[in-house]
């Protein structure tokens, strides 16, 4: 079985991108074991910072390396919060997801509907060692609602509303989530990239 280390602490992350690679045959590990494995996230762009985190993590392993870096952008925010997503409300620990879909809310109270739209990002990368990274990139299209719905899914799904659906991202079960979201179209490219570079 061919391993790759996916440089991400977040446990939905890591989920999600098991269930997408796993079916294909790969063993797909974390970072659990690695305690020290800390990365900045300061780059201008999703792409900056999953390139970043790749590079880290393929210098430290040796091993094939697979990192994302994901957020939300909102038009009526001048496409706030992006790269700081994660720390949008500056919360740490269990409670960041929850403050952040609050401030998010508030952010959104007096903007109309027809102007509440947004989109999640992903940028993918494959790091092979002594390789370039190559990237790939997912976007997913949405509103953002006035209030939360849904129990699956994780950070902004429960206001992130799927135009032409109605339900929100947190209301789709995970396998249907992982097929049209953004970090699901670029795992599909990596994949169909993986499948055609067979390194054994
Ligand atoms: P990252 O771990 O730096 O990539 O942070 C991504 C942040 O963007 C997460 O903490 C969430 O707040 C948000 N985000 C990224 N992807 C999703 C998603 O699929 N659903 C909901 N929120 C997401």
């Amino acid at each position: 079985m061919k391993e790759i280390r996916v440089a991400t602490a977040n446990k939905n992350k890591m989920r999600e991108l098991k269930q997408m690679l796993e079916p294909l045959g790969y063993s797909v590990r974390g970072t659990e074991d690695l305690a020290d494995f800390d990365v900045v996230e300061d780059g201008d762009t999703f792409e900056a910072n999953a390139i970043k985190k790749a590079r880290a993590l393929c210098e430290i392993t040796g091993t094939a390396t697979v990192a994302d870096d994901s957020g939300l952008e909102v038009d009526a925010l001048g496409k706030k919060p992006g790269v700081h997503s994660a720390r949008y409300a500056g919360v740490v620990g269990s409670d960041r997801d929850r403050a952040n879909r609050v401030k998010l809310i508030e952010a959104m109270r007096d903007v109309p509907d027809g102007e509440r739209a947004g989109r999640f990002r992903c940028a993918l990368v494959y790091l092979e060692p002594g390789c370039d990274p190559i990237v790939f990139h997912g976007t997913l299209e949405g509103e953002i609602g006035r209030e939360e719905r849904g129990d699956n899914g994780f950070g902004y799904d429960p206001i992130f509303i799927i135009p032409g659906d109605g339900r929100t991202a947190a209301e789709l079960p995970s396998d249907e989530k992982n097929l049209i979201s953004h970090r699901g179209q670029a795992v599909k490219q990596l994949l169909a990239f993986l499948e055609s570079h067979t390194t054994e």
